[in-house]
């Protein structure tokens, strides 16, 4: 049986469960509600990865949703603050078509080295950026350059949020090449992997049709990060995956 196939029974078999009564079944809302619930991902079925870009909405943003789209994948941006308020028509598109929105601070300043109250400032602006724009808000933080220390895990919980951090990096902020980002990227795919990109780096862009193509016809669906921490039941505070040297 086609993945596929497997998956669309699969989706069945839930929308049978999920089925109300009949009376309530055929009223507009429900009929509604059917057609644009997102489908559901199981990644205890499927061979999940999560790409995931930093620091955006890039200026590249449009490119990356068009090629997503294309492909039927779907991506987690953890936002920068300021980046959401000058281009929230990006953002806005990125919750429309199904995506992620994390977290990444205001202004991509170090968490580890600035006051609680700066912390909890570049979180709040950030959260209130992304509500304005996209009318939800990011449920995930991602601190700049993945600094966290239980300060920093201490206000995340202040605010009902997971650290998300990675389990693999494309190295595209560094090499800028996208034959080395395509070759990294897959080099570091797994199962349930994390990977971090970078949606200003116009490479990674420019690479995403081959990368993507490459990644399904190796199995992998692309899902946003939160249908890959599922099964993790992380409480507000924590930090996935632990960094090293990280007791808890
Ligand atoms: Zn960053």
């Amino acid at each position: 049986m086609s993945r596929q196939i497997y998956s669309l029974l699969a989706i069945a078999a839930v929308t049978l469960t999920l089925t109300p009564a009949p009376a309530l079944a055929d009223s507009p809302a429900n009929q509604q509600a059917a057609k644009t619930a997102p489908a559901p991902v199981d990644c205890e079925q499927l061979k999940c990865i999560a790409l995931t870009f930093d620091d955006g909405p890039g200026k590249y943003a449009g490119t990356l949703l068009d090629t997503l789209k294309k492909y039927d994948a779907k991506a987690t941006f953890f936002l920068e603050g300021q980046y959401v308020k000058s281009r929230p028509a990006y953002v806005k598109r990125m919750a429309k078509e199904g995506h992620e929105l994390g977290n990444h601070s205001y202004k991509h300043l170090n968490f580890t080295t600035i006051e609680p109250g700066a912390i909890r400032s570049e979180i709040q602006k950030t959260q209130d950026a992304v509500k304005k724009a996209a009318g939800v808000e990011p449920k995930l933080l991602r601190p700049p350059y993945g600094m966290a220390d239980l300060q920093v895990s201490d206000i995340a919980a202040e605010f009902g949020m997971p650290i998300v951090l990675w389990t693999g990096g494309s190295r595209d902020w560094s090499t800028k090449n996208a034959d080395a980002i395509k070759k990294q990227t897959l080099a570091v795919a797994k199962r349930d992997g994390i990977i971090l990109m970078h949606d200003w780096v116009k490479q990674t862009v420019d690479v995403m049709p081959s990368l993507v193509k490459t990644l399904q016809s190796r199995g992998y669906t692309l899902v946003k990060v939160s249908d890959i921490v599922k099964k993790e039941n992380l409480a507000a505070g924590d930090v996935f995956p632990l960094p090293e040297g990280w007791e808890n």
